[in-house]
């Protein structure tokens, strides 16, 4: 400590570089400090720092992260409370470009696998970035002693002190995760798709603020028909609306609150923190929203189950295009749902191909089967349940059609939900069963056809950069020379879940990319890896911005990539 003391002030006035001298590790009376990475200059990307505290002396019970459920849910607790803490006592804004600020990458909603904390039976460790002051160009050591020497040792000691904390509060965080995942445990075991509890609060407080609606939200309140009373370890018996498996239809007038009820419904496949509305609300964790995305690029998907017959006569079993319509990129989606193994598909009428959805009786009288490409969803959602086991869950406010093919209707009134399986089925037109044997041939799903990214796609060079692989934003991986474009991909909810899927595309395209397995196959055993070994395996260096993201969002990447694109 006093080590660094003195560099920092020999350092005080000495051109910016100088910092660079400062890498290394520092001893401190209750933890570790390692400077990892020193920024160039006050305005580039802040420096790395971490800081590890011997695990007798941060004490927390063995019980608060024994299994790999409360381990995750603890990291979270501890990394929010280091962004509280920073809050409380670091000053900010000292000089020049980021000069005087502390961040740690732990944030949103959700409660994700991430490296900005690690709890084991050794030590706690916390990564965070830190924007080493300047004045001007030149270092200013003073400002970084009061940084370094007073109020890092305040967060840490704030933060990483378990009798500093409320032993109520990390319980209470804990406690509701493992319930979290103890409710899709039960949904497997029961056979149903997601479940609602009782009093959750749905409407979020704006389209660009994830957090709860706070004023005139209504809870959620299950209809008798459908209500099930699950036993969670932690939170007793809870009650709430069971969606089973099979076909789910969700109607209702519009703003009555369906599409809110199916993004809940997306977002379930994470756990969420308490408080936030949706900390029971769940859904298997490979559901995959399925929407149209006009425009994306596909590359050799077998669309034949719902599109064949193109004009002149173009393949649709290995379909390419570099700009796909709504209907076919809406098949896409719903092709590499099913091959990454998805059981669980969500769809909104409001982000849907109509052509792809639906076609009534008229539209068929008029327009023969047979020059109509497209094989509308709706023709083979119940061979998808029956055959494959995969179910759906379909907001439609616009047309009954689906009556004939729903096994459960539920209407959203002014927010409310209500069970209309019967009112619906009594409209229901009666149809032949999905296998009937006058049924029109259609094309099996089954085998997904074997495919590889083209060679080249998984080049992360650009320019002089052997590697380049970094991201603007959630939604905008740069990757080598391609600019991957997942604004369609909504289910990726975490930048640093994208700052993964980069590294990971190249760790898959080094270690698991051989012709003898298709690739989803290979992306699952980088999956393992990470819940193996953490995301440090990817990573060249030292860094804590880093989240786990779901098989899908990992192929829907790759499966994005444009071919030939340059930037
Ligand atoms: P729909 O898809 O049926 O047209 P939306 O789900 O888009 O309706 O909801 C319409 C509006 O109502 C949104 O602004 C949403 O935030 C709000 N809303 C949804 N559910 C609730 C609720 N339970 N309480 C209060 N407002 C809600
Ligand atoms: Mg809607």
């Amino acid at each position: 400590m006093e080590s660094l003391r003195k560099k920092l002030l020999a350092l005080d006035t000495k051109s910016y570089k100088a910092y660079k001298t400062l890498s290394g590790i520092y001893h401190f009376p209750n933890f570790i400090l390692s400077i990892d990475h020193v920024q160039g200059d006050p305005f580039a990307t802040p420096s790395r720092i971490s800081i590890r505290m011997d695990a007798n002396h941060a004490g927390f019970p063995y019980a608060l992260w024994q299994t790999t459920s409360r381990r995750i849910a603890l990291e979270d607790y501890i990394g929010r409370g280091v962004k509280q803490a920073i809050d409380q006592h670091v000053k900010g804004q000292r000089g020049s470009g980021g000069s005087g600020e502390f961040a740690i990458s732990v944030n949103g909603q959700q409660v994700l696998m991430r490296n900005a904390v690690t709890v084991n039976d050794q030590f706690v460790e916390i990564r965070l970035t830190i924007g080493l002051p300047a004045h001007g160009r030149r270092a200013a050591g003073h400002e970084a002693i009061a940084m370094m020497l007073e109020e890092l040792p305040g967060v840490v000691d704030t933060a990483l002190c378990y009798h500093h904390l409320d032993e109520a509060r990390v319980l209470r965080h804990i406690q509701s995760i493992e319930d979290q995942d103890a409710l899709r445990v039960w949904l497997h075991q029961s056979g149903h798709a997601a479940f609602i509890a009782d009093g959750a609060i749905l409407p979020r407080a704006s389209g660009v603020d994830d957090r709860p609606l706070r004023t005139d939200a209504l809870a959620f309140c299950a209809p008798e028909s459908l209500a099930h009373t699950v036993n969670l370890p932690n939170g007793g018996s809870l009650r709430g609306l069971a969606i089973p498996l099979g076909i789910t239809l969700i109607v209702g007038g519009g703003f009555h609150g369906k599409s809110t009820l199916l993004q809940a419904l997306e977002c379930g496949v994470y756990n969420h923190i308490p408080d936030d509305g949706r900390e029971r609300v769940v859904c298997v964790d490979n559901a995959v929203k399925i929407r149209a995305e006009d425009n994306r690029a596909i590359t050799r998907v077998n669309i034949s189950p719902f599109i064949d017959k193109l004009p002149f006569g173009r393949d649709t079993v290995e379909f390419s295009t570099q700009n796909a319509s709504g209907s076919t990129s809406q098949a896409a989606n719903i092709i590499e749902a099913l091959e990454c193994g998805s059981q669980l598909l969500l769809i909104d009428e409001d982000t849907s191909a109509t052509n792809f959805m639906i076609r009534d009786e008229r539209m068929q009288a008029l327009v023969s089967s047979d020059k109509e490409p497209i094989t509308p969803f709706i023709h083979r959602v119940r061979e998808l349940y029956e055959d494959y086991g995969v179910s759906s869950v379909i907001v439609m406010g616009g047309s009954g059609d689906y009556f004939d093919v729903a096994d459960t209707v539920i209407m959203m009134e002014a927010y409310e939900p209500r069970d209309v399986t019967s009112a619906a089925k009594a409209l229901a037109f009666p149809t032949k069963p999905y296998n009937h044997p006058d049924r029109p041939f259609y094309p099996p799903f089954y085998p997904p056809t074997k495919r590889h990214p083209d060679a080249g796609a998984l080049n992360p060079a650009r320019g002089q950069r052997a590697i380049k692989i970094t991201n603007r934003s959630t939604h905008e991986l740069l990757y080598g020379e391609h600019s991957i474009d997942l604004s369609g991909v909504e289910q990726l909810i975490n930048i640093g879940q994208t700052r993964s899927i980069g590294l990971m595309i190249h760790y898959y395209s080094q270690h698991h990319s051989t012709p003898d397995d298709t690739f989803i196959n290979g992306l699952k055993k980088v999956i393992h890896h990470a819940e193996q070994h953490g995301l440090d395996a990817f990573s060249p260096y030292k860094v804590g911005n880093l989240a786990l993201p779901r098989l899908h969002e990992l192929a829907a990447a790759i499966n994005r990539i444009r071919k030939g694109q340059q930037q």
